[in-house]
């Protein structure tokens, strides 16, 4: 039987973290204090993963995004990937990427059977996104995407988290982009995670606020629908423009209700939200030899403590009740 919650949403999408490692250190993702790396044997192993995936994919999970920490830098990516392309009844994989090392691998990912990218972008001015990354690596990251554009990557999702007096009076260059690009650029809420210390409930910029400022810039916004618009982006077009515009809106729209997604943990927990601490170990049993049957049974119970939706805009959700690493759950 298909996997379906308690509250009948039908689960196919399945998010793998597959390191917790990142050659960036965004100041809004990592913990202040010094993030402590999992140890090499803590992290499942690609033909672990593949094991899980293939458990997974009888029971409806049908589509895979692959992302970490940075999952460029883990050895053997484009081969996993190739290895999740093959899995019969897996019908879509696709990556987050922060595009640092897009440039020297793009061509491998394409023939790999990756057409289409998320890439995460938070500033397109150098010395800000080094402030924010702890990087130089704008240049680089760049030329990552117009190197990945020639190639013919089709859609390139740049992703943006605006953040208040950070980043945010960027939002109508990015809008911008999209006027004779075919970039799919998003915006994202920041949410109280990662490095949950930082986050306070007026530095997340509201959709809405960002959309009527790329509206005061740049003119009226143009509602988008494409065959593939179920995802949590509400998407637009400047008109005239060649790209889409989309907001994601995970702290004022929250988008629950229609939360298709279970994540596995660069560690082996299968985490059925992301803004709820609670997980699976998947790892020990699978170590220890359990059967498919007993994987699918985890998976299942991963399912009847998916919550029903985040409480993010509930009193108290900014008191630092989430301790969460992005990068070993994946963003
Ligand atoms: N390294 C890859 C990348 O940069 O795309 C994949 C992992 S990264 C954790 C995935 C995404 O999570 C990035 O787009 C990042 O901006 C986003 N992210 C991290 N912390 C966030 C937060 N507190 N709120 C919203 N998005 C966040």
């Amino acid at each position: 039987m298909r996997l379906t919650d308690q509250h009948k949403r039908t689960i196919d999408y399945l998010r793998i973290s597959v390191t917790d490692r990142c050659n960036l250190s965004c100041a809004y993702c990592k913990p202040r204090t010094e993030m402590k790396m999992l140890p090499h044997r803590e992290i499942l192993t690609y033909e672990e993963m593949l094991r899980i995936v293939s458990v997974a994919v009888p029971l409806g999970i049908s589509r895979v995004r692959v992302t970490g920490g940075e999952p460029l830098v883990r050895r053997g990516i484009v081969d996993f990937i190739a290895s999740l392309k093959d899995c019969n009844g897996i019908e879509d994989v696709s990556l987050t990427t922060n595009g640092v090392l897009l440039e020297e691998m793009a061509g491998a990912l394409y023939a790999a059977g990756m057409p289409r990218l998320n890439i995460s972008l938070d500033s397109l001015d150098p010395q800000r996104f080094e402030r924010i990354t702890g990087s130089n690596n704008w240049t680089r990251v760049w030329s990552g995407i117009t190197h990945a554009e020639a190639l013919g990557f089709f859609p390139l999702k740049i992703n943006m988290v605006p953040i208040r007096g950070v980043n945010d009076d960027e939002v109508a260059d990015f809008a911008r982009l999209t006027l004779d690009r075919r970039f799919h650029v998003r915006f994202i809420e920041f949410m109280p995670i990662g490095a949950n210390d930082r986050w306070r409930r007026d530095s997340c910029v509201p959709s809405s606020e960002i959309r009527a400022t790329i509206e005061r810039t740049l003119g009226p916004l143009v509602p988008f629908a494409s065959h593939n618009s179920a995802g949590p982006s509400d998407n637009y077009q400047l008109p005239g423009g060649k790209g889409v515009i989309g907001f994601i809106s995970p702290i004022t729209r929250h988008f629950c209700g229609t939360c298709r997604r279970l994540r596995l943990t660069a560690d082996g927990k299968v985490r059925p939200c992301l803004l709820s601490d609670t997980e699976i170990d998947i790892k020990s049993p699978l170590r220890s030899g359990c059967s498919d049957a007993e994987l699918e049974r985890l998976l299942r119970i991963s399912l009847e403590v998916k919550p029903e939706r985040h409480h993010l805009n509930e009193n108290g959700a900014e008191a630092g009740c989430f301790q969460r690493t992005m990068s070993r759950i994946g963003g």
